[in-house]
């Protein structure tokens, strides 16, 4: 199956810029050096060679397997040990550190190859690592038809189309920055221009320069974007801004569309399922909900003793979903993948949502650290989250459940913010939320533990035992 397009715009990274004949050139001189390795790693900075390393791996049919360029040693040797890669792909500056498979240096291969991507739909394309917001990054066997199925509903629902100039400035080596942000500009066609970082400042240049079109970020490269009116400012000339990996808080929607005039489109994804639900480009978007089941996605609600949960919009469950676009399993740990599924074959995501009659989604947050179970309520930390940002004062806020001896747990919030006190919010919050939803405790603090994809690592706040 051919899962890239054989014609496209260029790939632009950090002011380098590589026309779609010279990519499939290289990338087919990759294929060659690596044919019949069960795995290859590639060191994943933002550059031309990461995109040339994994379209070769593509080609060749051999997996991928992105490993986080400044990721320290430790991280690095769990990849790379875990996945069983023993070569590594990267720019002739990089170095493997002790013990690491021999390097290939991409930038020393011929352009002009000519490989043939004869791959079989089921085979595995990547090995993508998890986030590791909620424990250690897992290894998940993403295939070469859930890739396609993904981005093909994708296109469909975003009007995606080789006319697009896509602009992100994402890490390559997650769902959000290479699938939909590399592999996506190159089954659709369109050029990319990567910022080599997300930064507002960057987003406004392509807008202008490159007349970007399409804007992918995480909710921090919004909220900073929210802040910063001139580079908004910029923005307005573009056809859809997405925001996507984490939830995106209500004001920081509602400025960014006040500031660029676009209603940003949510969307709602992770590695195992790659993209779920999203806000279409030609319809409605609405701030705090994450939109509708893709072309070929199903979705529903479990309660915790798996009964089902109606879809009224108010009562939450554990979202479920059913889907050509899902995981093949995660890598070594086929008890993992047994308890990811429920018997009748649907991938538990081990979020919690609510699902309207109208079919739009609401994410409440992670069953594992987004749920506080405290006096007999459940309550979601993102609302309470949400309504401690509506304070001018409060710019980051991240609610958890702490320990209680009465309630079980009580609502507890990290919050970073200027010239305000914890009683200020908690009466803030109060005005705003039934009673037990208001914070006991609030937590001044100068920033909050986030990892390279911006998501607050809730684990690692202060005092919080994982
Ligand atoms: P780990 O599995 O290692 O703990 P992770 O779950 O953060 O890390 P990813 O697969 O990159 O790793 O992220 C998927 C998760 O991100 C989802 O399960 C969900 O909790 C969150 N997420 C993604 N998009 C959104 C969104 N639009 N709103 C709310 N949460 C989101
Ligand atoms: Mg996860």
């Amino acid at each position: 199956m051919d899962l890239l397009g054989a014609t496209g715009g260029p790939v632009r990274i950090a002011g380098r810029e590589l026309p779609r004949g010279e990519l499939l050139g290289w990338a087919s001189a990759v294929a060659h050096e690596i044919r019949g390795a069960d795995a290859v790693a590639v060191h994943a900075t933002a550059s031309v060679e990461t995109v040339a390393a994994v379209v070769g791996g593509v080609l060749a049919g051999v997996p991928v397997v992105p490993l986080p360029p400044d990721s320290g040693p430790a991280e690095r040797a769990h990849i790379l040990g875990d996945s069983g890669a023993r070569l590594l792909l990267a720019g002739s500056d990089a170095e493997p550190l002790d013990g690491e498979p021999p390097l290939i240096p991409v930038d020393s291969l011929p352009r002009n190859g000519s490989a043939q991507d004869d791959a079989p739909a089921d085979a595995t394309a990547l090995i993508l690592y998890t986030s590791g917001t909620t424990g250690a990054p897992k290894g998940v066997l993403v295939s070469r038809s859930a890739i396609a199925a993904g981005l093909d509903a994708l296109a469909e629902a975003w009007a995606w189309t080789p006319d697009d100039v896509l602009v992100h400035g994402l890490p390559l080596f997650h769902v959000h920055g290479l699938v939909l942000g590399v592999l996506g500009a190159l089954r659709v066609g369109s050029p990319l221009v990567h910022t080599g970082r997300p930064k507002p400042e960057l987003y406004a240049k392509a807008a202008q320069d490159d007349r970007g079109s399409l804007f992918f970020g995480v909710p921090t490269v919004w909220s900073r974007t929210a802040a910063d009116p001139s580079a908004a400012e910029a923005l307005r000339g573009a056809r859809l801004l997405v925001s996507g990996s984490a939830p995106l808080p209500v004001p920081v929607f509602e400025r960014l569309s006040e500031l660029t005039g676009h209603r940003p489109v949510e969307r709602y994804g992770m590695t195992e399922t790659l993209i779920t639900l999203s806000a279409r480009a030609a319809g409605d978007r609405r701030p705090g909900y994450v939109g509708t089941p893709l072309p070929g996605v199903e979705t529903r609600l479990a309660a915790e003793d798996g009964s089902p949960v109606p879809p009224d919009g108010e009562t939450p469950g554990e979202l479920h979903v059913r889907a050509p676009l899902l995981f093949k399993g995660y890598l070594n740990r086929p008890e993992a993948t047994a308890e990811s599924f429920t018997q009748d074959g649907w991938f538990r995501t081990g979020d919690i949502a609510t699902i309207g009659p109208d079919g739009w989604h609401r994410i409440v947050g992670r069953a594992s650290t987004d749920l506080i179970k405290s006096g007999g309520y459940r309550i979601g930390a993102g609302e309470i989250e949400n309504a401690l940002l509506a304070h001018p004062a409060v710019r980051e806020a991240a609610v958890v459940g702490t320990p209680h001896d009465d309630l079980g747990e009580q609502v507890t919030a990290y919050v970073v913010a200027d010239g305000v006190g914890g009683k200020q919010l908690i009466d803030f919050v109060a005005e705003r939320l039934s009673a037990h939803k208001r914070p006991r405790v609030v937590h001044l603090v100068g920033a909050l533990p986030r990892n390279a994809m911006g998501k607050v690592v809730k684990t690692r706040l202060p005092g919080i035992t994982p």
